[in-house]
């Protein structure tokens, strides 16, 4: 057996070193990156971990833009903000909206002019921001009207009309997605 693994093992040398040189270095390119993974990776994953968690929750956050931030946070705060990004909660349960790992300053729910849709108790729950409409209209659109699609819903409810996301959704991201999740709740409970 050892002899069959030799043979091999010459035979393969014999046809192509050249190929036999570049496998033993992807193999010690692979090891090097798991290693990296495991020891140098480690700091920078503590660092990512560690700048978007939630200082209360300690829950994984989403980047939001520092232009949303600023205007939605209470006038009384604004000033509060500064000129960099944030990061939201996204647990429903935690009271914490918006914090900066980084300047440790953080925003709670009341002090956030609208309620954030994802929230417990958000009241009321806004599928689309720029036009006010909520996730009750566009579950009632679809369950009276029999909208669909997210077009029948801007046509029945007049979402999406002024289009700021940027400014207005909690996320800084379009209303679209929460427009239809609605719909989604609608068409299941029909
Ligand atoms: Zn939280």
């Amino acid at each position: 057996m050892n002899k069959n693994l030799k043979t091999e093992k010459y035979f393969h040398y014999k046809i192509s070193p050249i190929k036999i040189k570049i496998k033993e270095g992807k193999a010690k390119m692979i090891n090097e990156k798991i290693n990296n993974c495991c020891c140098g990776g480690k700091e920078k994953f503590h660092k990512i971990e560690n700048n978007n968690t939630c200082p209360v929750c300690k829950t994984s956050g989403v980047k939001v833009k520092n232009i949303t931030v600023r205007h939605l946070v209470v006038n009384t705060l604004t000033e509060l903000v500064g000129d960099t990004d944030y990061y939201i909660c996204m647990n429903e349960e935690c009271d914490i909206v918006y914090y900066n790992p980084e300047s440790n300053v953080k925003f709670n729910k009341k002090q956030v002019k609208m309620p954030v849709w994802f929230k417990k108790d958000a009241n009321p729950k806004y599928a689309c921001y720029c036009s006010k409409v909520t996730e009750e209209q566009v579950i009632n659109a679809v369950i009276k009207d029999g909208a669909k699609t997210v077009k029948d819903i801007i046509e029945i409810t007049g979402a999406m009309k002024n289009s700021q996301c940027e400014k207005n959704n909690p996320l800084g991201k379009c209303c679209h997605k929460i427009i239809q999740e609605a719909i989604d709740k609608g068409l299941s409970m029909k």
